[in-house]
């Protein structure tokens, strides 16, 4: 073991504070990783704060941070796929048993033996894992992701979770050129979806609350902004969509989104509102239409991802910020202050003394 320096949170009221965490020395499969970057997910907050109790509850002291790329720094005897010097990446998953239905599909996300990159049981120390806002992290080789050499580091880390947690959606549904595709919510994951939606050649729409989103929306790759706030506007666009990606976790009206879906169209939860959504089933049952969800993406469907971003040019629209903001950062997160996803710089964490 060695130890790490870590920003963690205490309690679920404590803000996130500077300590030393435990890592395991790399085995055989590992790969050492120096972090460079690592975005700041919702899914980070709703842990650090135990909002998530009822399926997932929160072990203290909790070190978030999912969305991970640095340096690799060591690598075990048997690791092939990587060497000291060499650029890797590491999203919410760090382990699986890989003999599963789900792990045997490269579907490693929903392997009932899987290993979240935090707070979860930790298979090799005591107590639970520890994620990104550490200086470095130690990770089984088939769970580190190689970059492309084009892209900004700093903008790359949200690939790792809001980055595949649109893709995967978007290639399932056979998003492609001459398709209509939706997206609800312009925030880290809507962004991406834009982004994605528009390099797989789709006519991409984006749905916002707030008219002064719509020049970014554009700018991001939108072809149209509806309000839909504006009743005139939404229903121009009744029936005619083939697939819509929701990324709103606040609650909303559903119905409004699927009476724009096509015959036969399918719309995607991949935010995820506190309260059950109250859906009217004549607006599934007219048109043959689906109401899904979608959760990150499996290990080989990430490097897809992360290859495609490569070919197309695409990272997130990042804010960089320093360890010692973190807090801060929480904060503006809640009110969705920031364009469009927070990327710590981990050197920060290197003078934090
Ligand atoms: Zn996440
Ligand atoms: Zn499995």
């Amino acid at each position: 073991m060695y130890n790490a320096k870590a920003y963690a949170a205490a309690s679920d009221t404590s803000p996130l504070a500077r300590t030393t965490i435990a890592r395991r020395d790399p085995t055989e499969h590992d790969v050492q990783i120096e972090i460079l970057f690592c975005g700041i997910c919702h899914s980070d907050l709703h842990t650090v704060r135990n909002e998530w109790k009822e399926f997932m509850p929160t072990v203290y002291p909790c070190v978030p941070g999912h969305e991970i790329v640095g340096r690799v720094t060591k690598v075990g005897s048997a690791v092939t796929r990587f060497k000291p010097g060499d650029i890797g990446a590491v999203g919410c998953l760090v382990d699986s048993d890989g003999t599963c239905d789900h792990c045997q599909a490269g579907l490693e996300q929903f392997c009932p033996n899987g290993t979240y990159t935090y707070n979860s049981p930790d298979k090799h120390l005591e107590g639970v894992t520890y994620g990104g806002y550490s200086e470095s992290i130690v990770v089984d080789e088939r769970f580190v992701l190689r970059v492309p050499s084009n892209l900004d580091l700093a903008a790359v880390a949200p690939l790792l979770c809001a980055g595949i947690t649109t893709y995967s959606p978007l290639r399932r549904a056979g998003v492609t050129k001459g398709k209509k595709v939706g997206v609800v919510g312009l925030g880290g994951l809507g962004h991406m979806g834009v982004k994605l939606a528009d390099a797989l050649g789709a006519h991409v729409v984006v749905f916002s609350t707030s008219p002064d989103k719509k020049e970014d929306a554009l700018r991001l790759g939108a072809d149209e902004v509806v309000i839909s706030r504006n009743a005139d506007e939404m229903a121009k666009h009744a029936g005619s969509f083939d697939f819509i990606l929701d990324t709103v976790s606040a609650e909303h009206d559903i119905n409004a989104y699927l009476n724009l879906l096509a015959r036969d169209g399918k719309l995607t939860l991949v935010g995820a509102p506190p309260q059950p959504l109250r859906v009217a089933a004549f607006a599934l049952i007219m048109g043959n239409r689906s109401l899904s969800g979608s959760s990150i993406g499996g290990i080989p469907e990430t490097q897809e991802m992360l290859n495609f971003c490569g070919e197309h040019n695409i990272t997130a629209d990042v804010e960089v910020i320093p360890i010692q903001k973190v807090n801060e950062a929480y904060e503006r997160l809640l009110k969705s202050d920031v364009k469009y996803r927070f990327s710590i710089d981990m050197a920060s964490l290197k003078s934090d003394s």
